[in-house]
């Protein structure tokens, strides 16, 4: 097995503007960042002190794949993807464990609304509704059983982007409007909807229910315009179930992050910091993420 990449070490060729649970963001120039996943996993947002071995890779070839078919699809959608292409100021000897794993993208105004859509009802949600008969505050018909497709069609339910360290927050979509204002709410609740289903579709006819996801948009430093940022429909951001053995009353098997949060949870580790994964569940973990990526993109 190769070894995981938990750190990026860039010898000072670029400056490190941010670090999130999974990528590093570096800066190439005032319009442009150098967006490097590594190998890191979160579960029960705790990241685990070992890593996936090249799971990085995947989520952004993934990532590119889906903004190539997002595009296609919706012509006027405007994503922060640039090129996989590394920046000349990165030396040949850093270019290999770097390769496929970082894109350029467009430095953008993170709009910090997490933008959830949930066509079926499953984790915090069916909890909320087994509760109160609302997800995210938002009435559901009576009678639905888990993992059930929502009757009326996928629904937006964003949550709140908590700094580090904290745990985002389920929001009603009226909450959005006071975070990020009237105008982008609106358009992040249209397009994210709009892309959900264009992927559902899309994933659907390859054997795999995209159960629920999770988009990021930001505004142009220069126009304000609405870009889709982020990584997209991955393993990290999505539930992915495969159809052959989908049966509603039940949870589902999935090709995501299931396995170790399991582990965790039987290992009496859940929410702890500083946990290693045994090779067993770091590999399985891999070959999960590959079998995701393998299914929907066709490994492209
Ligand atoms: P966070 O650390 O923000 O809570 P996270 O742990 O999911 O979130 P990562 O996925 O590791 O973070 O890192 C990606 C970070 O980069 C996120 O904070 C995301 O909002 C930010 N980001 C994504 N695209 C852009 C962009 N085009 N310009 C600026 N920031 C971006
Ligand atoms: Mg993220």
């Amino acid at each position: 097995m190769t070894e995981a990449l938990t750190k990026t070490d860039l010898q000072g060729a670029l400056p490190l503007v941010a670090s999130g649970k999974v990528r590093d963001l570096y800066e190439i120039d005032d319009k442009t960042l150098l967006f490097v996943a590594t190998d890191r996993i979160s579960a029960y947002d705790v990241i685990m002190e070992n890593g996936v071995p090249n799971k990085g890779v995947l989520l952004t070839l993934c990532t590119k794949t889906w903004f190539k078919i997002l595009s296609d699809a919706i012509p006027s959608l405007r994503t922060h993807f640039l090129t996989l292409d590394l920046p000349p100021q990165i030396p040949d000897s850093l270019r290999p464990v770097l390769q496929n794993r970082s894109m350029q993208v467009r430095k953008l105004r993170i709009l910090p609304i997490e933008a959830i859509v949930r066509g079926y009802i499953t984790g915090s949600a069916w909890k909320e509704y087994q509760k109160s008969g609302t997800v995210h505050g938002i009435p559901i018909p009576a009678g639905l059983q888990e993992s059930e497709a929502f009757p009326d069609g996928p629904i937006y339910t964003p949550s709140t982007k908590a700094e580090q360290g904290e745990h985002d927050e389920n929001i009603h979509p009226d909450q959005a409007v006071a975070i990020v204002g009237e105008q982008y709410a609106a358009k992040i609740a249209e397009l994210a909807v709009q892309l959900y289903k264009v992927a559902h579709a899309y994933a659907l006819e390859r054997g795999v229910i995209i159960a629920d996801t999770k988009f990021e948009f930001g505004a142009d430093l220069e126009t304000g315009e609405v870009v889709l940022a982020d990584e997209v429909l991955t393993p990290d951001s999505s539930r992915f179930w495969p159809r052959d053995s989908y049966t509603i009353g039940r949870g589902q098997a999935s090709f995501d992050k299931q396995f170790l949060r399991d582990w965790l949870v039987k290992e009496g580790l859940k929410g702890k910091e500083g946990v290693r994964m045994s090779e067993e569940v770091a590999k399985v973990t891999a070959a999960k993420y590959r079998e995701a990526w393998e299914k929907i993109t066709g490994g492209n």
